[in-house]
């Protein structure tokens, strides 16, 4: 019989690690609370804690400037080439590619460092192009565009999923208290060797807490995904889903603010914003169309992602993939 693995969690990282799993070789099953659904229907309050349905999700250039940054740049390089062959292989998945635009009102040594030559030769980004200052929005001090991709997140979770089951792969909707506990469940494809979980914040680690986004989802398409980092620290930008999904209007960054509740004045704040500093997407109605507020919890953890092995019994092992933060997405096929 082949290795048994567990994945525990159906989120972004729990899919793609099955996935990836599953293709060399191993007999997997997802245990999950919570599986990709429509995003028209998920709820918003119970399902607050299953962070992938309220992602962009999009894909950005963060200049790398210490090993953890340089970690994360060499994951969301292979994540950019492993989405642009499932794109091609499968335009249903999810994925769309299309320019990523960067405006930066005080940018910080390392983007006033970027040059053409390093972005492209250095860093690997693809179509990278430093803009020009009359192509700045007004208090811009700095912009960029480059080649990137957006995902709808449950159309392109739903997409994994399906891929695993058609593989053979098995999934058990479960809730546990504590991940070891599914080394002694019975399962078909026998006991389990390796679990990995993939919880989004791991189970009662300290360093660990979230990060609330709200953001507004609008009906406006746009071609471009647009990131704002403004003097004040927050954050203007634009996730287009396409798949008739929209295009998500962001959004806020507050570290354990647990509050699920949207406000409409951060809503209003917000299109304010992002329509002053990309005007086109309000297209020849002039006016933006909300579908809905949304709220979610970016599992984020002090140190950085943990992608760690633990030997819990003689033969039992877990690995731990958990803490991906805000780029869950961008990170999710770069683990090696
Ligand atoms: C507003 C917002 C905007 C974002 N934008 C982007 C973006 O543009 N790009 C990007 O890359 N990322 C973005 N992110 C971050 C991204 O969404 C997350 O990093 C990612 O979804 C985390 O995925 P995950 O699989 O680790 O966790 P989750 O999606 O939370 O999945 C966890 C899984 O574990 C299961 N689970 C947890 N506990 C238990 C238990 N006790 N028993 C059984 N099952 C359990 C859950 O049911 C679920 O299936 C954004 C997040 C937010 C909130």
């Amino acid at each position: 019989m082949p290795p048994h693995v567990v994945v525990l969690g159906a989120g972004v990282i729990g899919l793609s690690s099955a996935l990836r799993i599953q293709a060399e070789g191993h007999a997997v099953t997802i245990v999950a609370r919570d599986f990709p659904s429509g995003s028209e229907t998920i709820d918003a309050q119970s399902q607050i804690n299953y962070t992938s349905p309220w992602g962009g999700a999009h894909n950005r250039i963060v200049p790398p400037t210490n090993p953890a940054e340089e970690r994360e740049h060499a994951m969301s390089l292979r994540t950019f080439d492993h989405m642009r062959a499932v794109q091609a292989r499968y335009p249903e998945a999810g994925i769309t590619f299309m320019k990523g635009i960067e405006y930066l009102e005080a940018p910080s040594e390392a983007y006033r460092a970027l040059t053409e030559e390093r972005a492209r030769s250095r860093l690997g980004v693809k179509g990278f192009r430093l803009l020009k200052e009359g192509e700045l929005p007004e208090g811009v001090k700095w912009g960029c565009e480059y080649d990137t991709w957006c995902v709808n997140p449950m159309v392109y979770c739903s997409f994994l999923l399906r891929r695993f089951a058609i593989l053979g792969g098995k999934v058990l909707r479960r809730e546990v208290r504590d991940p070891r506990e599914v080394f002694s469940w019975n399962f078909e494809a026998g006991p389990v060797d390796v679990l990995i979980n993939a919880s989004g914040n791991g189970f009662g680690d300290e360093n660990m807490f979230i990060t609330r986004g709200q953001t507004c989802l609008v009906a406006n398409p746009c071609p471009v995904t647009v990131t704002r980092q403004n003097a004040d620290g927050s954050w203007t930008f634009c996730v287009p889903r396409n798949f008739d999904g929209g295009t998500i209007i962001g959004g806020t960054k507050e570290p354990n603010n647990w509050d699920p509740n949207p406000s409409l004045e951060v809503r209003e704040t917000l299109l304010r914003k992002f329509a002053a500093t990309y005007p086109q997407i309000l297209g020849s109605e002039s006016k933006f169309t909300v579908m809905k507020d949304i709220v979610g919890r970016r599992p984020t953890r002090k140190g950085g992602i943990r992608l760690e092995k633990e030997q819990v019994g003689n033969k039992q092992t877990i690995i731990h993939a958990y803490g991906l933060g805000g780029r869950g997405y961008e990170l999710s096929w770069g683990g090696g």
